[in-house]
């Protein structure tokens, strides 16, 4: 029998899926200035040819959770509202035995979305969001259109749904954005975390100038606010605070305060490509070893091999193939 545990102790209990490489905004970070979209898809299809179908799709899923007992699943991307058979594929999942179903957007669609969502038993919801302020934003997600995303955070919150937010925090593009972003939050009484930039795709091969430290982005808040650190659950990606005025604020530092130690994430891109670590973009297609389960088994524990010990070393792969 072969254990699907490293010799760290961690296990794949969170499946991440990017259900599509595309996306309706075009995000500094996942899209570099030459970028097209065939550029991607070269890169994401370099192993197969098509995309799988939901059916393809669902299988894969049950057996990978037959042997791991997935947790709970992300549906990501690309932009995973514009995944067509996102709600009959919510249903499916659910019938695996899967129901912590989450899902990680740009919330562009979330305001005729959301209370479908939910219904359907979506609970929780990470949404991305840069700025709050309309020029900053438009300059990152090179898509003019911030009422769109407020208002479907606002369903979002109105639907019932667990909102978290997230920002991507770049030196002279973004980092004004901090304490409006924290107070937009807080105002809403919701979690935001502020992440590090990560060399990953484009970004792979640069100087990273953008980098913004946690340092210097809690130095940021604390000019502002004072600030008391919460305590880490096991497998967060963030480190959280809470603040003077009662909000809530997280920051994923893969940089300053790397959290590979105790990773509990796998990732399927949308060709059924698994990886067991970000930092390493050797994938492996499992769709050949669905039926037979040793074989699988043995494919699995080759990717939870691939984890960091310590720290994210940066890939090639974009997040917005790989699943962000
Ligand atoms: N379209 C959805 C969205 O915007 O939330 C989901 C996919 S998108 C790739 C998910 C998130 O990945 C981004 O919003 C951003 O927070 C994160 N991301 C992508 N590239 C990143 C990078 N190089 N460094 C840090 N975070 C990154």
């Amino acid at each position: 029998m072969i254990k699907l545990e490293d010799n760290q102790g961690r296990r794949f209990e969170k499946l991440r899926i990017s259900l599509l490489n595309s996306c309706n905004f075009s995000c500094v970070y996942c899209v570099g200035e030459n970028f097209t979209d065939a550029a991607a898809k070269s890169l994401s299809m370099a192993a197969t040819e098509q995309p799988l179908t939901p059916d393809e799709l669902i299988k894969l899923i049950k057996s990978v959770h037959q042997l791991t007992h997935l947790k709970s699943i992300r549906l990501t991307g690309g932009e995973p509202l514009l995944y067509a058979n996102l709600f009959p594929l919510i249903h499916r999942i659910q019938e695996i035995g899967i129901f912590d179903i989450r899902l990680t957007t740009n919330a562009y669609y979330l305001k005729e979305k959301a209370t479908k969502l939910f219904d359907a038993g979506v609970k929780s919801v990470n949404i991305s969001i840069d700025a709050v302020d309309q020029e900053v934003f438009n300059s990152i997600s090179r898509h003019p259109n911030t009422a769109r995303v407020f208002s479907g955070i606002e369903a979002a919150l109105k639907s019932g749904m667990n909102v978290k937010l997230n920002a991507v925090i770049m030196r002279g593009k973004n980092d004004s954005q901090i304490i409006p972003l924290l107070d937009y939050a807080t105002g809403l009484g919701v979690k935001i975390r502020f992440l590090e930039l990560m060399k990953m795709g484009h970004l792979y091969h640069t100087e990273n100038a953008l980098f913004f430290s946690e340092k210097e982005i809690l130095s940021a808040i604390q000019s502002k606010y004072q600030i008391e650190q919460m305590k880490r659950e096991t497998a967060e990606t963030a480190h959280y605070w809470r603040t003077s005025n009662g909000g809530v604020f997280g920051i994923i530092a893969n940089e300053s305060t790397p959290f590979c130690h105790d990773c509990n994430r796998l990732r399927m891109d949308s060709n059924g490509i698994f990886y067991g670590c970000l930092s390493n973009a050797h994938g492996e297609k499992l769709a050949p070893y669905i039926d037979d389960s040793e074989k699988l088994a043995e494919k699995l524990s080759g990717l939870l091999r691939l984890k960091q010990p310590v720290k994210f070393h940066g890939s090639e792969l974009s997040m917005r193939n790989i699943g962000g």
